[in-house]
């Protein structure tokens, strides 16, 4: 199918994006795609030679976070992205239409086909109950509608990826994910809690750019962004392999921005390029505010027990493990404290050190079964 796209006049797109702005955006859209300087051309010209590309945005069980972290997008801003690039010609909450009108613009752009269909929240499959229905249809219904014509489905945020937190247990609603229900087109997800809209633009500038979907990983999340651990890219790692943790939430530790393995975080386990890309213009991100990552980017994160201590004595190198000599410079008497004093360093930092290398090892040969074996029919991971 055929893409359908939306035209402007010339005047009318140098008057939404100056020049600059435009090519300053494009060179964003490479680094975010992890692409070479030299793709920033060739992005340029598919942006500057296509049209608008027609989306329709369903809203079901969700709340709202990713249209609001799409709207709040400052690089580039939403009226960037919604001018130039998208035609949204459907979303509940920033349309002026409103009822039969706005069900019509729907209808008409799934008429047409060639759009984008993006989806905001699960789906129920409990539709006896009448859960989240819209204008006497389910959620099912809704989905399968949209689908139809579409020549490809992003599921923004975890909840239409992998049924998030309408999903936790014990699942009211039966809540599901895109990828459950719909098999005969291709699903990309872009999860978070929320989605970042960096993810999202640089999904459709790589679908306008090469006219495909960009690479994904068994879960179908774009390798650009989710091809690396959180852990492997984290600010704090350094504390990490030093054996230097966070105890309690405002100790000494916290405040030197120390690890936050032991508070629960789930960096070591979850895919995401949050420490590169960032919120609020790169600002900061969870981690870099003090708070644990709570893994919002895999399946099934609200039942992950986020905020429960590890135990740190846990962790024993294995026997065949080459000792550690442990760091040069004084041990400060919260890191002793951590340990249990000097041999309780040397043990820890291994452990950590060890817990390290395992983690990577285990994250390898986990994407590797991942990529063999794909995800279950709940999306989650087999
Ligand atoms: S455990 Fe969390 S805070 Fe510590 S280095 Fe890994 S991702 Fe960063």
């Amino acid at each position: 199918m055929a893409i359908q796209t939306h035209t402007e006049t010339d005047a009318q797109v140098s008057s939404m994006l100056s020049r600059r702005d435009f090519l300053a955006f494009c060179s964003l859209m490479a680094g975010a795609l992890a692409l070479p300087k030299s793709s920033e051309e060739l992005i340029s010209k598919a942006l500057a030679s296509k049209a608008r590309v027609p989306v329709v945005w369903l809203e079901l069980q969700d709340c709202a976070g990713c249209s609001e972290a799409f709207l709040r997008s400052s690089a580039p801003t939403a009226a960037e992205v919604v001018l130039d690039i998208l035609s949204v010609d459907y979303h509940e909450t920033i349309m002026a239409a409103s009822g039969k009108r706005a069900e019509e613009a729907k209808e008409a752009t799934i008429a047409a086909g060639g759009y984008l269909l993006v989806v905001e929240g699960s789906i129920s499959l409990d539709e006896d109950n009448g859960y989240c229905c819209i204008g006497g249809k389910s959620s099912v219904q809704l989905l399968e509608e949209a689908a139809k014509n579409a020549i490809a489905i992003v599921a923004v945020g975890n909840c239409a990826s992998f049924g998030g937190l309408p999903k936790a247990n014990p699942n009211p609603t039966n809540a599901v994910g895109v990828m459950d229900l719909i098999k005969d087109k291709p699903v990309l997800n872009i999860p978070g809690c929320p989605m970042n809209p960096v993810n999202l633009t640089a999904t459709v500038v790589h679908f306008l750019t090469f006219g495909a979907l960009p690479e994904m990983d068994a879960l179908h999340r774009p390798m650009f962004a989710f091809g690396h651990l959180i852990h492997d890219n984290c600010e704090r790692r350094g504390h990490f392999t030093a054996g230097e943790f966070v105890r309690e939430w405002g100790d000494e530790g916290h405040r030197l921005g120390y690890c936050l393995y032991k508070m629960g975080c789930k960096g070591p386990m979850t895919y995401h390029n949050c420490p590169s890309v960032r919120f609020n213009e790169g600002t900061n991100w969870p981690i870099g505010a003090g708070h644990p990552c709570i893994g919002c980017s895999e399946p099934g994160f609200w039942d992950l027990e986020t905020y429960t201590p590890i135990e740190l004595a846990k962790f024993t190198p294995p026997e065949q493990y080459p000792g550690i000599v442990p760091p040069e410079r004084e041990i400060t008497p919260l890191g002793a404290a951590i340990t249990g004093g000097t041999l309780g360093v040397v043990v820890g930092a291994a452990g950590a050190f060890a817990y390290d290398m395992m983690t990577r090892q285990a994250g390898n040969e986990q994407k590797t079964e991942d990529a063999k074996l794909g995800p279950d029919e709940h999306g989650d991971q087999k």
